[in-house]
């Protein structure tokens, strides 16, 4: 089997809260979010076996209890995320997903089939078409159906929300209320904000901003706070830290 691969973190400690975590990255997304810092891996090609990926998590196995899948968007290849999944479950590892939600049949089928143990899935904005559009750099009219379609899915799994925060694009105290209570309709969900890195991305007009600070990432955290227990923010001088 091949796999469009887009590149491995052997070791990280910040893709899942608690876990020392390898991550492999996967190629090709749907959406065109502009401040994406992984746009390279959007579209193009480069297959690798996965006999090879395999390989790499044997390796890595000596020092993570963790594989987390990301991209690009890994859900658009699923089989092969099956696959390794199985091989690092086989070999004793846990297995996250990290997703823009575009895909919630694919969830449910790896749900289903018990090959994973976590799902990071993000709400990027207040599920409102034009405001979802606009965030996620798309226009087919289906994000925040599918994005609501795999909140429902997952809700009953051990999953946790993330929104990134950008000055000039989502940023604002009513966005957050309204994400946070939206996803509080689905259960007692544990969501961070995490802090937008706006220098790592392809968006010119995002990087006038600087990256929020951790007291204005603190701010919405308590506003989201109203509406869900667990809320964490994710900043880059502190890490993870309860609100
Ligand atoms: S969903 Fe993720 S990988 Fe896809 S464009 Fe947005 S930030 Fe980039």
């Amino acid at each position: 089997m091949r796999v469009n691969f887009g590149g491995i973190v052997h070791v990280s400690t910040v893709d899942w809260y608690g876990k020392v975590a390898m991550v492999i990255f996967f190629r090709g997304c749907p959406f065109r979010c502009p401040y994406c810092q992984n746009y390279a891996l959007l579209k193009g090609e480069n297959f690798v076996d996965a006999e090879t990926i395999e390989a790499e998590i044997k390796k890595a196995k000596k020092f993570v209890s963790a594989v987390v899948f990301s991209g690009g968007e890994p859900l658009t290849q699923l089989e092969q995320i099956k696959r390794l999944a199985n091989f690092a479950k086989s070999l004793g590892l846990l297995v996250g997903v990290e997703t823009n939600g575009y895909y919630p049949g694919q969830l449910k089928e790896l749900i289903d089939e018990r090959v994973i143990d976590k799902i990071f899935l993000d709400v990027k904005a207040p599920l409102s078409p034009e405001k979802y559009e606009k965030v996620a750099g798309i226009s087919d009219g289906d994000a925040v159906a599918l994005v609501r379609r795999s909140l429902e899915v997952c809700k009953n799994f051990d999953m946790e929300v993330r929104t990134t925060i950008f000055k000039g694009l989502i940023f604002d105290g009513d966005d957050i209320r309204a994400i946070a209570e939206e996803v509080s309709s689905y259960g007692e969900i544990p969501y961070i904000l995490q802090q937008g890195r706006p220098e790592q991305g392809w968006s010119e007009e995002l990087k006038q901003y600087g990256p929020p600070s951790r007291e204005e990432l603190l701010e919405l955290g308590k506003i989201a706070k109203e509406y869900l227990k667990n809320v964490r923010i994710r900043t880059k001088e502190l890490g993870e830290e309860l609100v």
